[in-house]
């Protein structure tokens, strides 16, 4: 029974506040939400003192942990010299020293850094300088290729670049088109095929949109490795490679979308250098800052960054800016998490952290329920099907993925479900055994509500 003070704050919730991504009708029928009041490193604690493992990493964007002392000292310090200062025409400190770190740690190439706030916005803002580049060289290239079942945030340009109609069918009429290949989603293999053997042939309408319309091609605007918010689909090994080499041969652009695989999520910096690839445009955001602040970057080439630089009687000005660009508490924060990736080499620790997810979600391939299980990294997702040998889903009026959180969150552990599939995304900084936990309650939970007669 929550306390008379979480009782007041619940009340209070459901009288103001408008959940994201949420039916609203069920939370308020919800008796219990989880209020949360604080965190340290990889945990969360209610109001009522209860704690839990924050098996999501807050949304995909905690890093090295919750109220992690350097990046507070940062942003103490920074409070101590000036809390905002605009970028049009100013310079801040920090926005110039976090723009210069990036672009050490960025794919070799990606030389110029463009703020604003969250990654909708980044890939926005990528959208339009992909689109206005071809402008500006007196070319009309209108297109953008996406994959299916893409997500690229919620601003009307990047759902108009979404594949996942559940969230973007409703806006359809608001949105322009797209030309969508097929995803690499080898466990439901659009084209009947199982990876290794496929020559990754989900890439070939691709090849083929390329052949035929490349001239009207902005670029193409992808998640490299993993489509998160489509369930974790994990691309096999070459797929960005190949997707790179095609589109530089049609010399048409490529937008990586890094919001979510970024700062060391798929176990390197970015999960373009795992193929050596080097996109022409690069949109990070949610691990940015920590998972502290909101902040967000695009990273652009020379080459495209050239391709603005006119006398400002042309015309040619990318006339974008958001109020907050550059803020310079949050690039205080982010360059504390960039400094703490080198002082604690984050990267190097990972590693046994990743084996160890590994090892324990092949342990769950056994249960009966459980049909897929993807994972690039840090960054895991389990599908649950409702027959196994026909890989039957369920009917999403089912919830599975719901319940399987909800009782994980009984135990003490905080998932979030993509439909039938259930996410594991814990900060990079938890523990082996906050980690075995997290395995053990996932497994539990799983066991539980799958298998319950
Ligand atoms: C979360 C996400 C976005 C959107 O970021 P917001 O900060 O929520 O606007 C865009 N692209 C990908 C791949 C994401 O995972």
């Amino acid at each position: 029974m929550p306390s008379a003070r979480t009782r007041k704050l619940i009340e209070m919730d459901k009288r103001h506040v408008w959940h994201p991504f949420t039916q609203m009708k069920d939370w308020l029928a919800d008796p219990e939400p989880l209020v949360i009041e604080k965190g340290r490193g990889a945990e969360l604690v209610d109001t009522d003192g209860r704690r839990y493992l924050d098996g999501i990493s807050s949304l995909w964007v905690t890093v090295h942990g919750h109220r992690k002392a350097e990046i507070g000292r940062a942003i103490r310090a920074q409070l101590g010299r000036v809390e905002h200062s605009t970028l049009l025409g100013l310079a801040n400190v920090p926005s110039i020293e976090l723009a210069a770190e990036l672009v050490k740690i960025a794919p070799k190439g990606l030389t110029k850094v463009f703020y604003s706030d969250s990654g909708s916005t980044a890939v926005e803002i990528a959208l339009k300088m992909a689109f206005q580049y071809w402008q500006n060289r007196g070319q009309q290239r209108r297109r953008f290729v996406t994959l299916k079942e893409g997500y690229h945030g919620d601003t009307i340009g990047s759902v108009s670049l979404g594949g996942i109609d559940l969230f973007h069918q409703v806006y359809r009429p608001l949105l322009f088109e797209t030309e969508r290949v097929e995803a690499p989603y080898c466990y439901r293999c659009p084209l009947g095929l199982r990876h290794p053997s496929c020559g990754i042939a989900c890439l070939d309408s691709l090849e083929t949109i390329l052949k035929e319309k490349s001239g009207e091609i902005a670029a193409v605007v992808m998640e490299p490795l993993m489509q998160g918010a489509a369930g974790m689909i994990s691309a096999p090994p070459g797929h960005l490679k190949r997707v790179r080499e095609l589109t530089r041969r049609a010399g048409v652009l490529l937008v990586a979308d890094e919001v979510a695989t970024g700062f060391g999520r798929t176990g390197q910096m970015f999960a373009c250098q795992r193929e050596g690839v080097v996109p022409d445009l690069m949109a990070v955001a949610k691990g940015l800052s920590g998972g502290v602040l909101p902040l967000a970057a695009t990273l652009v080439s020379e080459e495209v960054y050239r391709g603005f630089l006119f006398p400002y009687s042309d015309q040619k000005t990318f006339f974008h800016g958001h109020t907050y660009t550059g803020n310079p508490l949050a690039c205080a924060a982010a360059l504390a998490n960039l400094r703490l990736f080198r002082k604690e080499k984050t990267l190097a620790r990972l590693r046994p952290k990743i084996r160890a997810l590994r090892r324990g979600l092949e342990s769950l391939r056994g249960l009966r329920h459980v049909g897929d299980i993807r994972q690039q990294g840090f960054m895991a997702g389990i599908e649950l099907v409702r027959d196994k040998a026909t890989r039957e889903e369920y009917p999403w009026e089912e919830a599975v993925g719901v319940k399987v959180c909800r009782r994980a969150r009984d135990k003490g552990v905080l998932l979030r479900p993509l439909g039938a599939v259930v996410v594991l995304m814990p900060p990079l900084g938890i523990r082996m055994d906050q980690l075995q936990r997290l395995l053990r309650v996932t497994r539990d939970s799983i066991e539980e509500v799958t298998e319950e007669p």
